[in-house]
């Protein structure tokens, strides 16, 4: 069967406008758009039946038959020119039925193009991608139509519709389509009675580094521990453990600059509370949710961040990241070197040549060695009860007083610098307080530097 028989076959029984008839042989033909197609089809159809009208030899009533379903089934206009000026009667009385297919959505384009335009108000964005997802009658209704008439090479509708409006939009927006990672996914939900549009904003990532110059704040916020964040009355029905913490003198500023609608923290591993950070930093990367502003002046966001937080804690060295550094971020945290520096008290009294000759001990028992180090009971209600093996890579000392002694620890990521110090009861094997014969605790840990 022909192209142009099959076009006849569907007039006779249903009405579908250009575009769609188009798309029912979108293979076919290629550079083109599925309106031209499908005009072009029932033109040359229109031409060929007008020349076999007008010659002698042929079939008439075949060619009229032809062009009054062209004319009125069609409702082709060039078609009813041919009939009226042939003087052949045509069906006047022409039907507003809409496409089958699409209840003409495609005749509307620039309505839905409209209004994603007015939901796109307001936000900044360099490049955008249509998406749409159809109501089950429109794609059941097509895919009938499409097996009965045995259309093979045809196109989605979904397709159909997300390069036209695309198109559109682009226009409209002089921006362009992005079909990898576009700043905003306008989604339409398509159905034959309504429609709607929303929108997928994507998150933007802001890396740097960051220092914690006093202890007693967790790096992200934490859950009341009573309450699980309901509020009550041991967090003063605030849901928080701690009343602040790294992340929340950082972000707001990000969130109020990017009209953001929430952020999130993602740090490269987490000093304890009581641990400070300094050094060059804590890398770290700012997830900000929801942005209606995405081109965010850094710098001046990190001046102010940092004049608010004066000596507690400051941010450097902020660039736009993306969501593989979130992952890279993490995974890296557990295979960086890390320098930490512990003051440390002992539970014995010792002279400075016993401290440096148990010192030498400790080198030769740690640097470029591994430890074993079973999940401390500190943190065994958030990780997993495991051993963990870590590698220590150099240790320095320094005796300040008979009980009192200052370590510069460097270590793989990951380690719990404590518990190589006091062993967490055997937990952790070997520890300071193993190799020295007497508890050695530890009173105060900052990180020097990540590398
Ligand atoms: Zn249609
Ligand atoms: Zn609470």
């Amino acid at each position: 069967m022909t192209i142009f028989e099959k076009v006849l076959e569907i007039y006779q029984e249903y009405y579908i406008c250009l575009h769609c008839l188009g798309r029912m042989f979108s293979l076919l033909g290629t550079d083109t758009t599925n309106y031209d197609r499908g005009k072009s089809l029932l033109l040359a159809m229109t031409m060929e039946n007008h020349r076999s009208y007008l010659s002698r030899h042929e079939n008439h009533e075949g060619a009229i038959a032809n062009l009054k379903i062209l004319a009125e089934n069609a409702r082709f206009n060039p078609a009813q020119s041919v009939l009226g000026r042939e003087g052949i009667e045509c069906n006047s009385i022409i039907s507003s039925e809409k496409c089958h297919l699409c209840k003409d959505i495609f005749s509307n384009i620039p309505e839905y193009a409209k209004i994603a335009i007015q939901s796109l108000h307001n936000l900044e964005f360099k490049n955008f991608l249509v998406g749409t997802t159809l109501e089950s009658q429109i794609v059941n209704r097509g895919d009938n139509f499409k097996a009965q008439f045995n259309l093979l090479n045809s196109e989605s509708i979904k397709n159909h519709f997300n390069r036209e409006v695309g198109k559109e939009l682009s226009n409209i927006l002089q921006k362009p389509s992005e079909f990898t990672i576009p700043d905003i996914t306008v989604i339409y939900t398509l159905g034959f009675a309504s429609s709607e549009v929303n929108l997928l904003i994507r998150s933007i990532f802001i890396k740097g580094r960051y220092n914690k110059y006093i202890r007693g704040i967790p790096q992200t916020h934490w859950d009341c521990r009573a309450c699980r964040g309901k509020g009550c009355e041991s967090c003063d029905f605030s849901g928080k453990q701690y009343k602040t913490s790294v992340e929340k003198k950082i972000s707001p500023e990000f969130v109020k600059e990017a009209k953001a609608e929430s952020s999130k923290f993602h740090g490269a591993g987490r000093e304890d509370i009581d641990v400070k950070m300094l050094g060059k930093g804590r890398p770290f990367v700012l997830e900000i949710i929801h942005p209606e502003i995405r081109n965010l002046n850094l710098e001046k966001i990190q001046k102010k961040v940092n004049k608010r937080n004066k000596k507690k804690v400051q941010i450097t060295n902020l660039v736009y990241s993306s969501k593989e550094q979130v992952k890279n971020l993490k995974f890296n945290a557990e295979n960086t070197k890390k320098v930490y520096r512990a003051l440390t008290s002992s539970f014995e009294s010792i002279t400075k040549e016993k401290f440096y000759s148990i010192l030498n001990k400790l080198k030769d028992t740690f640097e470029n060695q591994k430890v074993q180090q079973r999940t401390p009971n500190r943190v065994s209600h958030r990780r997993a009860d495991k051993i963990r093996e870590k590698k220590i890579y150099q240790i320095e000392g320094k005796f300040v007083k008979p009980k009192v002694f200052e370590f510069v620890v460097e270590a793989q990521g990951g380690t719990y610098i404590k518990e190589i110090i006091h062993g967490d009861n055997g937990r952790t094997t070997p520890s300071f307080t193993e190799i020295f014969g007497f508890p050695i605790e530890c009173k105060q840990l900052d990180v020097l530097k990540i590398y």
